[in-house]
């Protein structure tokens, strides 16, 4: 038996549906963001950055920076342990209180990471509740789906953003005990979910309310908690879950909810107990940045700005992107191949970087570039992409907006 041979066996299809993953070494470039040094076939190179999640630029940002580095000079790098086994260190403590104050709940609980925090957190509370049913978006996230499953709970799904099919779903099972999953903004489309309307539902229905808020922490809200802040709806949701790696430019993910429910995943998530405690250093980081943008409004402001002249830009160039009312701009493409050859020539001719989004990240024909513009990507960086994707359009005789919309 050659094993080995059945890995390569397992990428041939990925070549064949020409969605083989290709990742491009950088090296991001602190004090000149979006700018990164690309390890080029050639050599290193400059290139403008225009897809990180890193989406208000705040892992270079002083404060993050200096409270990662003087808590690491003063406590070292690693936890040193699981939470139970010597990891809950102060900064760890601190930052849980400054997450919970953040989504106005009594207590938060980190994982190390996002994904862990959906995955681990969803199974857990799910399991909690006998005779749960689980009600969840069909474009929830892998890692909530991951968390469903784990749970071994009876899942339905809804059709996403659809509020008359989540009723449908909620008025079946009258008497029994619902957990309705969803995404406050969908990371792919940009577009965001009626969070009151499922609050609604939920409180008719005697359901409980599980909502990410990944893409949105930092970046929406008089105080960065999110959408569900923004909109008013922040206290109506159960469980809140967040990351602390993309708007707060560091790594790790939380949920915060009641005092019993968080102390009930604490004692049970396996995710939680049996691995090492994120590193003090990080923790005082992830604070920082959620103190800073609790208070500063300005990193919001100018974000917002770029994407909506983006937006314009991008637009008025006949480029067809989705509408969207988020930070997120997706440019469609709907097609894997030369979705990855947009993205090649972009790097290669013109120095910029935007990583092809293909499935299974995305449906199908829906192939597109995911540009995440940040507050430093100015008016000078915009115009300079617009003209780069003119080219690469009718390089690649790529259809424009209007066409698509005449073929229609
Ligand atoms: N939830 C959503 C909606 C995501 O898009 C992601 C990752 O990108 C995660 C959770 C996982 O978060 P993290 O990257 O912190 O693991």
């Amino acid at each position: 038996m050659t094993y080995d041979k059945l890995f390569a066996d397992a990428l041939k299809p990925l070549h064949d549906e020409q969605r083989y993953r290709v990742f491009i070494e950088i090296e991001r470039i602190a004090g000149r963001c979006p700018l990164a040094t690309w390890q080029s076939p050639t050599g290193p190179r400059t290139v403008v950055l225009w897809c990180s999640n890193d989406y208000l630029g705040m892992s270079r940002h002083s404060d993050v920076i200096r409270a990662m580095t003087e808590t690491a000079a003063r406590t070292g790098i690693g936890a040193g342990g699981t939470r139970n086994i010597a990891g809950t260190n102060s900064p760890l403590v601190t930052l849980e209180r400054e997450l919970a104050d953040l989504h106005g709940k009594a207590s938060a609980l980190v994982f190390t990471s996002g994904y862990v925090s959906n995955q681990t957190g969803i199974s857990t509370i799910a399991r909690l509740i006998p005779d749960c049913l689980i009600l969840s978006d069909e474009l929830n996230h892998n890692s909530m789906i991951e968390g469903v499953r784990q749970s071994g709970v009876e899942k339905k799904v809804w059709r996403h953003n659809d509020t008359a099919a989540l009723e449908r779903l909620l008025a079946a099972e009258p008497c029994r005990p619902k957990l309705i999953l969803f995404e406050s903004l969908y990371s792919m489309d940009g577009d965001v979910a009626p969070i009151n309307r499922i609050c609604d539902l939920a409180g008719r229905y005697g359901a409980m309310t599980y909502c990410d808020e990944v893409h949105a922490v930092g970046m929406y809200g008089a105080r960065g908690a999110g959408v569900a802040a923004r909109d008013g709806a922040m206290h109506r949701i159960d469980v809140i879950e967040g990351t602390l790696a993309k708007a707060f430019g560091c790594l790790g993910g939380y949920i915060t909810g009641s005092r019993n429910l968080i102390d009930a995943v604490r004692s049970h998530a396996a995710g939680f107990i049996f691995t090492t405690a994120l590193p003090p250093p990080l923790c005082a980081a992830a604070t920082a940045a959620i103190r800073h943008l609790k208070t500063s409004d300005e990193e919001r402001r100018l974000q917002q700005r770029h994407a909506a002249r983006l937006k314009q830009v991008l637009v008025a160039a006949g480029l067809p992107i989705l509408p969207t009312s988020t930070h997120i701009v997706p440019l469609m493409v709907g097609d894997p191949r030369l979705c990855k050859q947009a993205s090649d020539l972009l790097l290669s001719d013109y120095g910029i970087y935007i990583q092809p989004i293909n499935y299974p990240t995305v449906a199908k024909g829906t192939e597109r570039l995911r540009i995440t513009p940040t507050p430093y990507h100015d008016d000078a960086l915009i115009g300079q992409l617009r003209d780069a994707l003119v080219d690469v359009w009718q390089r690649l005789r790529l259809p424009l907006a209007n066409s698509l919309v005449a073929a229609e």
